[in-house]
């Protein structure tokens, strides 16, 4: 992976939101990001299809990490599940999930890297934008440079991603809404949901794009958009 951390620095205040549940953590996003959340959430751009792509980059460049970084340790992979790629669309509800089993993301990750921009696509796009000054052209942008995980919500009303580092024993829940300036953070306790190792997201596709819930439209995409990776990608329907 040879993304480069333009910004590490977190500038916003953590505060408990639900004092029942004082598992819940509340997070503002860094400013850039909301620019970028509000550009992506308000944007006329067409072609959002693209979220699949960047999507499985993701899922893609997580997986090889994990296998990069178990050359050395290789007690990483102490969970024997295949390295992999699922789509799973439910049509009838709207809903897509995608998981994979790479290295996942500690708490500490979660934060750092869907907070803020950690992403030199992400940063490069922030500036052509500022440069270009111009409320219409920012539709072009997104195509051109790729918005990356935040890409999830040209199509999403609301993501939720729960993941599982082989760093950690604990496997976290990350949630955000279409233009929201917050997301919140929260250990995973619903057994059902727990992963061996990896990461799970869960789109909530907004009503008029919930066609992409349709398994025939993800192969279709995975198809023309992620033919070169290198890990199986296996698509199916929620049965009903
Ligand atoms: P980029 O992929 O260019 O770094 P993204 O916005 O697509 O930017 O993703 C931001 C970061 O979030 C990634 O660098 C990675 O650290 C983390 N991330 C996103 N998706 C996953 C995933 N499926 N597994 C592990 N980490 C992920
Ligand atoms: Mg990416």
């Amino acid at each position: 992976q040879n993304s480069i951390i333009v910004s590490k620095r977190y500038e916003s205040t953590t505060a408990a939101v639900d004092t029942s549940n004082a598992q819940l953590e509340k997070f503002e996003y860094q400013a850039e990001v909301s620019r970028l959340m509000d550009l992506i959430v308000h944007s006329l751009y067409s072609n959002k299809e693209v979220f699949l792509r960047e999507l499985v980059s993701n899922a893609s460049d997580a997986l090889d990490k994990l296998r990069f970084l178990s050359v050395t340790e290789p007690e990483l992979l102490k969970e024997a599940v295949d390295l992999d790629i699922r789509i799973q669309a439910d049509k009838d509800n709207g809903i897509i999930t995608i998981t994979d089993t790479g290295i996942g993301m500690t708490k500490e990750e979660l934060v750092d890297s869907l907070g803020t921009i950690a992403h030199s696509g992400t940063a490069k796009f922030l500036k052509a934008l500022k440069e270009s000054q111009e409320a219409g052209s920012d539709s072009n942008l997104i195509g051109q440079f790729g918005v990356g995980f935040y890409s999830s919500f040209l199509v999403s009303d609301k993501v939720v991603v729960s993941t599982k580092s082989p760093k950690s024993d604990k496997q976290y829940v990350w949630e955000g809404e279409a233009g929201a300036s917050s997301f919140t953070i929260r250990e995973e306790t619903d057994p059902d949901k727990l992963l061996p190792r990896g990461t799970r997201l869960t789109l909530y596709l907004k009503r008029d794009d919930k066609e992409f819930a349709h398994p025939e439209k993800i192969q279709k995409l995975v198809k023309n958009y992620s033919q070169f990776v290198s890990f199986p990608i296996y698509t199916w329907q929620e049965k009903g």
